[in-house]
């Protein structure tokens, strides 16, 4: 029988796969072995303090107050029996105690009938037996416990790992001292500096640049704080200066640096600066003009006679279509970006337009200039917006003459190109460097004012060019050599390729084979 009921309280215990459940089932199987009213078992954890791991036939403020009943006390080595008239304060008549230990702690397993029935010394075997694997079982589940928590613990750091591998901003932790221990994908590509350069080594040596920023970091303790607003700061790495918006957390083995590149944002921002700057300037000086004119052409107490007042009122005239000029291209860039700038689509003579472009700027021209035109003959038209490519092209040939300070010959060619019409200007004029030839059609861009040799302008035109040709389906490129001039090629789609189905049926071009 004694035998029977060991087996099924091992069952039981072995079988539980909770700390709770397993009090629950143990204390209710004790109680039905050992014919008793009440059941517990508690567990003294370091670290952790006394805990109920079960109880049956308790109220739980009555088992909440058993580890102050004694029952827990150390002195109690071997299974111990008790009577009395009001045992752990709850009327128990007689109560057995069975200790145990485990490698955490210690604990307690008690059964105690409410009637007047003695336990005997069999009873207290059996319960040390059950003592026993009850804190078999305890350990078992502290140590699964355990592995489940390292298991998450090892998933947690792997998905961390994944989402600081894959986000866009650079990520870096260094230790006190200072030495990088981690550099994510996105630091690389933002630095160019490799992991296995980095990894290791002092964060000031492996950034050439970063000691000299290190100082004006804060850094905050909370990611959430407002000190752990991020700064943005130029950054020497090798080959270049970059802007990064950096973020510094610190924590209790080191910091945490967040960042991302604003180099692009801020190089914007720059020439938006200057563009600001060159307007107003550009702005400004045929204003002036105007204005001094207007008031010469007020006074009243000098007669200016008729030629010197058409002379001003012409000057009036010509400035103010300049300032309208420029305002309009403030304008036009402005709207480029947006979808709703609608382009006309018309059969457009490139001949005719450059013919224009041509005669306007030998109007304004030095003597040191000449202006040659050739247009190829049976010339297909093109698919454009005639106005808007009048515009691209006088502002070609106006910057060849603009760029031509020292003279030279200024040659403008329209071609047939299968399928396109390329219109050519080249020049003999300053040149642009290499390293700028892809920068002068951005927004704003002006090269370098030694290489201008401080010719004025606003950083528009060819950037409006540039949108404006695009969006009528050609390309613009540029070839220069510095100090020997440069040549600027627009090609636009044939009415044949790109208007063919439009709802204007296809006529011959004209001179077209
Ligand atoms: P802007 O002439 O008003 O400065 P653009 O957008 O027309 O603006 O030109 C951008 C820059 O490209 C100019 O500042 C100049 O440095 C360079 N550039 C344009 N055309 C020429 C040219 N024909 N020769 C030399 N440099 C040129």
């Amino acid at each position: 029988m004694e035998a029977a009921r060991r087996a099924q309280i091992v069952t039981l215990v072995n079988r539980a796969a909770t700390e709770a459940e397993l009090g629950e089932l143990v204390t209710a199987e004790l109680c039905e072995a050992f014919e008793a009213e009440i059941a517990f078992v508690l567990a003294h954890v370091e670290d952790h303090g006394p805990g109920i791991v079960g109880a049956y036939g308790l109220r739980p403020d009555e088992a909440e107050r058993l580890p102050s009943q004694g029952v827990l006390d150390r002195s109690i080595e071997v299974p111990q029996l008790f009577q009395g008239p009001n045992l752990l304060s709850v009327g128990a008549k007689a109560l057995v105690l069975a200790p145990f230990s485990t490698d955490t702690g210690r604990g307690v397993v008690g059964v105690a009938r409410l009637h007047d029935e003695r336990f005997d010394e069999a009873e207290a075997a059996l319960l040390e037996a059950a003592a026993a694997s009850i804190a078999h079982a305890l350990e078992r589940l502290r140590l699964a416990e355990e592995r489940d928590r390292l298991y998450r613990q090892a998933h947690e750091q792997a998905q961390a790992a994944r989402v600081i591998g894959s986000i866009a901003d650079g990520v870096v932790l260094v230790d006190d001292a200072e030495v990088v221990q981690l550099w994510n994908p996105a630091a690389e590509a933002i630095t160019g500096l490799a992991r296995d350069a980095v990894i290791d080594r002092p964060l000031r040596e492996a950034i050439p640049g970063w000691a000299a920023v290190a100082d004006s970091l804060g850094s905050a303790s909370d990611p959430a704080s407002s000190s752990a607003r991020a700064t943005t700061l130029p950054v020497d790495v090798p080959g270049r200066e970059i802007w990064l918006s950096i973020r510094a957390v610190r924590f209790a083995e080191g910091t945490v640096y967040a960042f991302h590149d604003l180099t692009e944002e801020r190089r914007l921002e720059e020439l938006k600066a200057d563009f600001i700057a060159t307007v107003s300037h550009e702005l400004r000086t045929p204003l002036a003009a105007v204005h001094g004119a207007a008031k010469t052409l007020l006074r009243d107490d000098v007669d200016l006679g008729h030629d010197v007042s058409r002379q001003l009122l012409g000057l009036v005239s010509e400035q103010s279509d300049r300032l309208a000029r420029m305002v309009e291209d403030i304008l036009l860039a402005s709207t480029l970006e947006s979808p709703e700038l609608e382009l006309a689509r018309e059969r457009v003579d490139v001949g005719d337009l450059a013919a224009d472009a041509v005669a306007g700027a030998r109007v304004q021209a030095s003597e040191q200039l000449t202006l040659e035109l050739a247009v190829a003959p049976s010339l297909p038209a093109v698919a454009a917006d005639r106005d808007k490519l009048r515009q691209v092209l006088v502002n070609l040939v106006a910057n060849a003459v603009k760029y031509s300070p020292n003279g030279g010959r200024i040659e403008v060619e329209v071609k047939p190109e299968d399928g396109h019409v390329a219109v050519v200007v080249r020049d003999q004029g300053l040149g642009i460097a290499p390293s700028e030839q892809s920068l002068i059609f951005e927004k704003f861009y002006r090269a370098d004012a030694n290489m201008t040799r401080g010719v004025s302008g606003s950083g528009l035109g060819l950037y409006i060019s540039r949108e404006l040709v695009h969006r009528m389906g050609g390309t613009i490129s540029v070839q220069s050599q510095p100090g020997e001039g440069s040549t600027f090629v627009v090609t636009l789609p044939t009415v044949g390729v790109r208007a063919g189905r439009e709802a204007s049926p296809a006529r011959p071009a004209r001179g077209s084979a």
